[in-house]
């Protein structure tokens, strides 16, 4: 059987920690129906089991949320336009943002009220949490991805910041800025990669480099679960991620004797043991 090593920490972050307690307090008192706007965390075994555990529905509009009702805001945030359009809606509000999440906001409100020009440096534009703090001040911000920002022409330097998203790859983000600072050194940089984030990347980078094989655990949506593979690349390691024990591929084994494995911040414990069972069953000699 193939030795197994599970990276610390894994798993569940403060963040959504608390999303998910904010949800399950918010459902003990159900005086009015409540909804997420859009998945709570991102994680399907997640949203499942919220909706079926505390009956809160996901919706993707708030047009889909009857007036009067609540509305628990993700994990990753949401702009302003959105909280006013829910509280002109008669929308009761509970926000469940990450704090950490919420400092970008702010930093970006606070750099637009200096008329800076903000470059939010992302994984993906239509990620929520670049949507939410864009929407902070989108005349003064612009979403420019990891893989973009090295063709993306700074027209102003000394009046630009970089901010970044929480849950970049830390190995991939250093790299990106260096080469911008190099290209324009008057540049400001503020990082905002979260330490939930940075813990997780810097055991895998060890691992990974130690034992070349690894797994992880965590949705194709989850932009910490897709940056954990991503720095396990670029040790030079094999990395895959797999949401569940169903998506395992039996030739990524062969001739293996370590596997590491970790999973995202917001993928359940019983998944990763269900990959783990599932890992040791067909690697059974
Ligand atoms: Fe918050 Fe970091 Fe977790 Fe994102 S990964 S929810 S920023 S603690």
């Amino acid at each position: 059987m193939i030795n197994i090593i599970i990276a610390n920490p894994h798993g569940f972050c403060f963040g959504i920690t608390r999303a998910i307690d904010i949800a399950t307090n918010t459902s003990k008192n159900p005086k009015k129906p409540i909804y997420f706007l859009g998945e709570l965390v991102h994680n399907q075994h997640v949203v499942d089991w919220l909706e079926k555990e505390l009956k809160i529905k996901t919706v993707q509009s708030l047009d889909n949320i009857p007036s009067g009702s609540v509305v628990i805001i993700r994990a990753h945030g949401a702009t302003p336009q959105i909280f006013q359009q829910a509280k002109d809606r008669g929308l009761e509000i509970v926000d469940a943002s990450c704090p950490l999440v919420l400092k970008s906001h702010q930093t970006v409100k606070d750099l637009a009220s200096q008329k800076k020009q903000i470059i939010f440096l992302c994984n993906k534009i239509d990620h929520d949490e670049t949507i939410g703090v864009v929407g902070e001040a989108p005349e003064f911000t612009t979403p420019v991805t990891l893989e973009n920002i090295f063709d993306y022409p700074i027209d102003n330097p000394q009046n630009s910041v970089i901010v970044t998203q929480t849950t970049l790859s830390t190995i991939e983000t250093k790299k990106a800025l260096l080469f911008i600072k190099n290209k324009y050194p008057e540049v400001s940089i503020l990082p905002h990669i979260c330490q939930a984030t940075t813990e997780r990347q810097q055991s895998i980078i060890k691992l990974a480099k130690k034992y070349h094989f690894v797994i992880i655990v965590g949705s194709p949506t989850s932009a910490n679960s897709n940056s954990l593979k991503a720095v396990a690349k670029s040790t030079g390691a094999n990395a895959f991620i797999v949401d569940n024990a169903t998506e395992l591929n039996l030739n990524w084994f062969i001739d293996q004797k370590n596997v590491v494995i970790s999973s995202g911040a917001s993928t359940p414990e019983s998944v990763l043991t269900e990959v783990i069972q599932k890992i040791k069953e067909i690697t059974r000699p």
